[in-house]
């Protein structure tokens, strides 16, 4: 994908952009704020650092979010609870913090763009397996007929299982996808949505397990 890396530092720029290239990213760089909020329509996705030299990353962040929905994703040293919160609430996507290992961030940086593209998708968005209907923008799920209420997480699941009908889906995809963030998310509470789910769903045959692998939503239950 196309990368405008928002960096002032050197060291760290050249040593982002080598690995990118690598891993078949179009990397650019550029050192300051003002250089995004001119670039950031070129690219699929950006990575931003807050302490940049004309202004704060953070005031980058909010002048391309007022004009553009493309996936940012913030890459800086500020750790602390409240950058994280601001940078988020600002309209990042994601938030890293250096030193950042590169697998986490190539990972981040599919997710990011994987949720982006799944905003703006436009496909039919009603699934149907026998008498289960599950209508993903609606956020409505149907069995026999009838209602069936799901809390968010418990939706969230299903419709990440949904959007690909008879593909099996890794747990490790689900995780990102609903938790936005496979590390972040517990293994075991994955479990205990599924297991809600499936109990609410009434219908053993709807969601098959692939031992050792995840879950496929079965095309034709
Ligand atoms: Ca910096």
């Amino acid at each position: 994908m196309r990368v405008l890396l928002v960096e002032d530092d050197d060291g760290v720029a050249d040593a982002l952009v080598e690995a990118l290239g690598a891993h078949g990213h179009e990397p650019r760089r550029v050192a300051r704020g003002v250089d995004a909020l001119t670039a950031h329509r070129d690219f699929d996705l950006l990575l931003l650092d807050l302490g940049l030299p004309d202004q704060d990353g953070l005031e980058v962040l909010r002048k391309v979010r007022r004009v553009a929905d493309v996936p940012i994703l913030v890459l800086t040293a500020r750790g602390d609870e409240r950058s994280i919160v601001r940078g988020l609430r600002s309209g990042a996507d994601d938030y890293l913090v250096k030193p950042v290992r590169l697998a986490e961030l190539l990972a981040r940086m599919d997710a990011v763009v994987r949720r982006g593209a799944a905003r703006t998708g436009t496909a039919d968005r009603v699934v149907r397996v026998g008498d289960v209907e599950i209508d993903l923008d609606a956020r409505r799920v149907v069995v026999a007929g009838r209602d069936v209420a799901l809390t968010t997480k418990e939706f969230a699941v299903l419709a990440v299982l949904a959007s690909r009908p008879g593909t099996a889906v890794s747990r490790q995809q689900l995780m990102d996808e609903v938790w936005g963030d496979a590390y972040l998310a517990v293994s075991r509470t994955l479990d205990v949505h599924l297991t809600q789910l499936r109990a609410k769903l009434d219908r053993p045959g709807v969601i098959a397990t692939i031992r050792g692998f995840g879950y496929r939503l079965s095309a034709d239950a």
